[in-house]
């Protein structure tokens, strides 16, 4: 089981069906009982084994002998004046992570995070400044799903989670194989079923894996931070276009196989001064002409590790109107959940404003994204 270290057992929590089926074959035990414990964990959120009242002491006990099922813990919760709610997690090994759920009419949008942190050191970004720790396995992805529910379920028993955005902390396609995993769990009937029209999934540009990720059966909304509409801005505040910029991401985006009437979403973070000029505007509308596209503006959502402004709610506005008057479908994101900290680019284990895990003192040298 791939999901497994060598000294422990699998978590059943980070298993496919399929793989949850091979699994109980291996403990001597018919296929199905793999798909009932399996239904358990991930339709119906079970934490333990003796949730499953369908299945036999006996077989629970062989089960458990041969898998565990792993869960984060729900360490704080913490509420928005807007309705939004920022769950922090905390991973078996003792991480922190964090989620937003932001209700919206009789929507609501899960926010996730694919990693402990993240490598690429966008500049604006709160996430980036706690560096890399450690990939998030299928199971984690997957599991802040399940508590969130499992919340919802105590506290607003009429509301579900209709909506998946991977844009919590960490670079979705740098855990590639994690958060594909994660996609094809979610996605299943026998869990919870999520539409992969209903899941995107956001990347700053690692344009090999959105090749990649182009030519996968289970293929989510596509959101891309694009942030800028030249090279020179663009390697100033997101590194990595310094490896693949903005010419390749399109080139890479242009082939991207999307289905009849889908859109790339483009994110635009608005910082004061740096990428917020009519002329900025002009310059996107033109480099994104005839794309199947939408461009969701971002006003930069303050926090204290990074030396930026949202520009004026007039510069805001001026900005949008340039788009639209040249012909760019164009968005105003408001930002939900930004009074503790929950908004877009400021989840960085913030409670009641401190930060529960400090910062790294110096930026950590990015792992080279492949
Ligand atoms: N790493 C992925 C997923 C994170 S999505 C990605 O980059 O797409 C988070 C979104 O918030 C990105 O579009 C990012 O550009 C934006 N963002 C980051 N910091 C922000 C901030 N302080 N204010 C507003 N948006 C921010």
């Amino acid at each position: 089981m791939s999901a497994a270290t060598p000294d422990e057992t699998p978590d059943l929590r980070a298993l496919t069906l399929d793989e949850a089926q091979a699994l109980a074959v291996s403990l001597g035990l018919p296929r199905f009982r793999g798909e009932q414990a399996w239904r358990w964990v991930h339709g119906k959120g079970a934490t333990s084994w003796d949730e499953m009242t369908n299945i036999g002491a006996d077989v629970r006990a062989r089960l458990a002998a041969g898998a565990r099922i792993g869960t984060l813990t729900l360490a704080e919760v913490q509420r928005s004046r807007d309705g939004t709610k920022k769950l922090r997690f905390t991973t078996r090994d003792g991480y922190s992570i964090e989620s937003v759920l932001i209700p919206d009419g009789d929507k609501t949008t899960q926010c996730i995070s694919s990693q402990v942190g993240c490598a690429v050191d966008c500049q604006f970004c709160a996430t980036a400044k706690l560096g890399l720790t450690r990939n998030l396995d299928p199971g984690e992805i997957a599991d802040q799903v399940y508590r969130a529910r499992a919340l919802l379920a105590a506290e607003e028993p009429d509301r579900r989670i209709t909506n998946l955005v991977y844009m919590g902390m960490g670079e979705p396609l740098h855990n590639y194989d994690n958060v594909m995993r994660s996609l094809r769990i979610l996605t299943s009937d026998l869990g919870v079923g999520l539409s992969q029209r209903r899941i995107t999934v956001s990347t700053a540009g690692m344009v090999p894996r959105l090749e990649k990720l182009g030519a996968e059966d289970v293929r989510p909304n596509l959101a891309v931070s694009l942030n800028a509409s030249n090279d020179r801005v663009r390697d100033e505040i997101m590194p990595i276009n310094r490896k693949w910029n903005i010419g390749k991401l399109l080139a890479a985006l242009r082939s991207y196989p999307l289905e009849h009437r889908r859109r790339v979403t483009f994110e635009y973070v608005l910082l004061a001064g740096v990428n917020d000029a009519l002329a900025d505007a002009a310059e996107l509308a033109k480099l994104l002409r005839g794309f199947r596209c939408k461009v969701n503006i971002i006003p930069w959502n303050p926090h204290p590790e990074a030396p930026y402004e949202r520009p004026s709610p007039g510069a805001i506005e001026a900005f949008q109107n340039e788009c639209k008057r040249l012909g760019l479908p164009t968005y105003l994101r408001t930002p939900r959940g930004d009074d503790i900290d929950a908004a877009c680019g400021q989840l960085a284990n913030r409670s009641n404003g401190e930060l529960l895990v400090p910062l790294r003192k110096r930026p950590v040298k990015a792992p080279a994204l492949d």
